[in-house]
């Protein structure tokens, strides 16, 4: 059964209620250990544990759904958005009728995961700088294929690694979800921009990074495509943006060069974190423009990387506000310090 899309009449947030996966209470019993290496649907040889692939690279013959991958990209066994729905349904959110209570369409749009390696254990921190730019290659490759249709508006590509970082299973695998409707993050994001736009002509990020290069305060690294630095207002101890140095509202339209240079820049960074921290959890989410409207003069693609090495609890649930406990200049002078001593520049 496909999940459904409500809003929330209380706040206008959207929530996905997933109806296929966890229902029981025991369902969410916590798993101890990891699992067991055998059963991993991600390893070589079990290529028949996951539908179909949609995209392989780097196979010497052409053998679908059989070893010798370095990177594949299968749709999601238990997809939270699908595009399996009653196509009688009007899933266009705006052609809702608003004055309703409680609205709901169903849960439009495709999950697919990106299995990074046939390497169980390798990480951005430890993959090689080809497996790496195939990464973002098969990433970028989904991302021109998926905004053909117009009936998903967003997609968001996110890694989540270790269990507070909440991956269900521990081979290296980043996701991708496309959704119907503009996430709240991003049109927030994406209206900041334009009010900074109007006021001042100028694009926010662009700005942002002229800023941080200026104040050289909370810079981690620079390169000659991007610059790797911890946000002013950070919401996470430690969280890190990557932001390329070229205004582009896309991520699908990075250059061949861009992409070599964010595989670089994501290998020293996140192997940056695994020197600092002994196996930190953390999310790495892409922030790109919509595919609603061209937001090409002033939207500006990034990448987030969220440590998660504070619990969200009562005051961040109750009011949205973080706490912090570290501030992002410590964070990045801390971080610049354990890069390896051969990757600074
Ligand atoms: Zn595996
Ligand atoms: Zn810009
Ligand atoms: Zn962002």
């Amino acid at each position: 059964m496909i999940s459904e899309l409500r809003r929330d009449p209380t706040s206008g947030a959207w929530v996905a209620i997933a109806s296929a996966r966890s229902t029981r209470p025991s369902d969410f019993r916590i798993i101890h250990g990891e699992q067991k290496k055998g059963t991993c649907p991600f390893c070589y040889g079990s290529e028949h544990m996951t539908p179909p692939e949609i995209l392989a690279l780097g196979r010497e013959v052409e053998a679908p759904n059989a070893e010798g991958w370095q990177v594949r990209v299968v749709p999601n066994k238990f997809p939270a958005f699908s595009l399996d729905y009653d196509d009688s349904i009007d899933v266009d959110p705006d052609a809702l009728e608003q004055d309703r209570l409680y609205v709901s369409i169903p849960a439009v749009g495709i999950h697919e995961v990106v299995v990074e390696a046939p390497e169980h254990d390798s990480t951005f921190g430890t993959h090689s700088q080809s497996r790496m730019e195939d990464i973002l290659t098969a990433i970028v490759m989904r991302f021109r294929a998926l905004r053909q249709d117009n009936r998903v508006k967003y997609l968001q590509a996110f890694k989540n690694w270790g269990r507070a970082g909440g991956a269900s299973l521990s081979h290296t695998h980043c996701q991708l979800i496309a959704v119907p409707i503009v996430p709240e993050i991003i049109q927030t994001e994406v209206d900041h921009a334009g009010q900074y736009k109007d006021r001042t002509g100028r694009c926010l990020y662009c700005d942002i990074n002229e800023g941080e290069i200026e104040a050289r305060e909370r810079i981690i690294q620079e390169s000659d495509h991007f610059l790797t630095f911890c946000p002013y207002a950070s919401k996470f101890p430690y969280e890190t943006w990557i932001v390329p140095k070229q205004h582009k509202a896309s991520f699908e339209d990075i250059s061949k060069d861009e992409l070599s240079d964010l595989a670089r820049t994501l290998r020293l960074i996140v192997g940056t974190f695994e020197l600092a921290f002994d196996d930190v959890p953390y999310n790495i989410v892409w922030h790109t423009a919509p595919w609603n409207g061209d937001f090409s003069a002033y939207y500006h693609w990034h990448l987030e990387l969220l440590p998660r090495l504070a619990t969200i609890a009562g005051f961040e649930l109750g009011t949205g506000y973080y706490i912090n406990p570290t501030a992002p200049e410590v964070a990045a002078d801390a971080l610049r310090e354990s890069i390896p001593e051969e990757s600074k520049n």
